[in-house]
């Protein structure tokens, strides 16, 4: 077993963790009172490679893999869950270009993406409900050589920022009826609509996607007609899900910082904090937290950089990273006392971002149902 990182990959680290420092600190309380995407922070981000982590260096990314990329997600995360998610959510995008894109569809819009030129999104969401795969609305009718699409998604992240949009829509009934498109944002009958106003992860864009009678070449079909679900709960499984997990796990290692730095400060009795036995139970809890998400969160993407199936893993270290984060960011709160309230302080921040990593990707029921598949085959 080998549980270290490459030099490269060290290397990494430390220059996402130098940028999150320089670039990105000074601008979380800004991003977070006025919700404001920062786009030269985007830019710069580009040009670092970042967008491309995962993108083959023959259509101009870094081609790193997976573990490359939770490295990037978890530093950025550590500073801002926001930017960490815009990021994340543009590799969700990238993606299934990348696995299910033709040569042409590839060159076409893989060298703009990691050059940042247009961010991306992939968007299955509905007002149906987003645990209802299956239940979605949007529909697409062949007509000649053009799909017509009609529908409404929500809760899109990057849904006014996205240039390049991965959408599942319906083309037919059941599993085999879906299919997913490529559609540009300037594509006839293509709008974002109302942009959300969230407690959490300001500074990320998230809103709806209204498609009325938007057409795309056929040329634009990711796969085959018919193709969608598995694209759709690939993409969701193994680049959605990690990426979530790689920006949880950067809050908890926040948390972590905050509470020992906070405890060891906090003078009381006479003493800090960080000596009463209470205190430090919750300081080796969070940490027990942060190496456990991050043993599962790593793992799974190890697995993922080896080819193999891995979602009851991507789905557990989900779970495991997005709860942890929410329970470690209130035992920080706690540890702050009545500054943990203030919005001076980032432990209340923490805790508004942590929440809203539950629902993405799936729920933590949803992640029960894709282990429970894998935990019945066990005996
Ligand atoms: C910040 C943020 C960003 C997002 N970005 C995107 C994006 O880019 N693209 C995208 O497509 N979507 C995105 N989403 C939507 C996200 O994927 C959905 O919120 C999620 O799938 C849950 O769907 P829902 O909110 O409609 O809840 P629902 O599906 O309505 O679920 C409601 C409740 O029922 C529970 N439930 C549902 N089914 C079951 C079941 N079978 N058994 C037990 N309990 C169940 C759920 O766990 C939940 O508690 C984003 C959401 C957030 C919060």
């Amino acid at each position: 077993m080998e549980f270290g990182f490459t030099s490269e990959q060290e290397m990494l680290r430390k220059s996402a963790r130098e940028f999150a420092e320089a670039e990105i600190r000074p601008r979380v309380r800004d991003m977070d009172e006025t919700g404001k995407v920062p786009m030269d922070i985007l830019d710069k981000m580009a040009k670092l490679g970042f967008m491309g982590v995962m993108i083959p260096r023959e259509y101009g990314g870094l081609e790193m893999g997976h573990i490359a990329r939770t490295i990037v997600l978890e530093e950025i995360g550590r500073v801002s869950a926001a930017m960490a998610n815009t990021l994340q959510i543009t590799h969700l995008g990238i993606s299934p270009i990348v696995t299910d894109g033709t040569e042409d569809q590839k060159r076409r819009w893989l060298p703009m993406l990691a050059r940042g030129e247009k961010l991306s999104t992939f968007a299955v969401t509905e007002p149906t409900g987003g645990s209802d795969v299956l239940g979605i609305q949007t529909t697409a009718k062949r007509e000649g050589d053009e799909y017509v699409i009609n529908g409404r998604k929500c809760f899109i992240s990057n849904s006014h920022l996205a240039g390049v949009l991965g959408i599942l829509a319906k083309t037919g009934e059941g599993p085999k009826g879906l299919t997913t498109f490529v559609v540009q944002s300037d594509s006839p009958g293509f709008r974002p609509g109302r942009e959300e106003n969230k407690f959490g992860l300001r500074g990320a864009n998230t809103g709806e996607l209204i498609l009325e009678n938007c057409r795309v070449p056929k040329e634009n079909v990711l796969g085959k007609e018919g193709d969608g679900l598995r694209i759709a709960l690939g993409t969701i499984s193994n680049v959605g899900r990690p990426g979530i997990n790689a920006a949880a796990l950067g809050t908890i290692r926040s948390c972590l910082e905050e509470a020992v730095r906070y405890s060891k400060q906090r003078v009381l009795y006479g003493k800090p904090i960080s000596e009463l036995q209470a205190v430090q139970w919750n300081l080796t809890d969070i940490y027990m937290d942060y190496e456990a998400s991050r043993l599962l969160t790593y793992y799974s993407a190890w697995l993922r950089d080896k080819g193999e199936r891995c979602d009851a893993e991507n789905a557990m270290a989900k779970f495991c990273a997005t709860e942890a984060a929410v329970r470690c960011a209130k035992k920080t709160i706690d540890i702050f006392g009545a500054y943990g309230c203030m919005m001076e302080f980032a432990p209340q921040r923490l805790l508004r971002d942590a929440e809203l990593f539950i629902s993405g990707a799936g729920t933590s029921e949803i992640m029960r149902l894709v282990m429970i598949r894998k935990v019945l085959t066990l005996a």
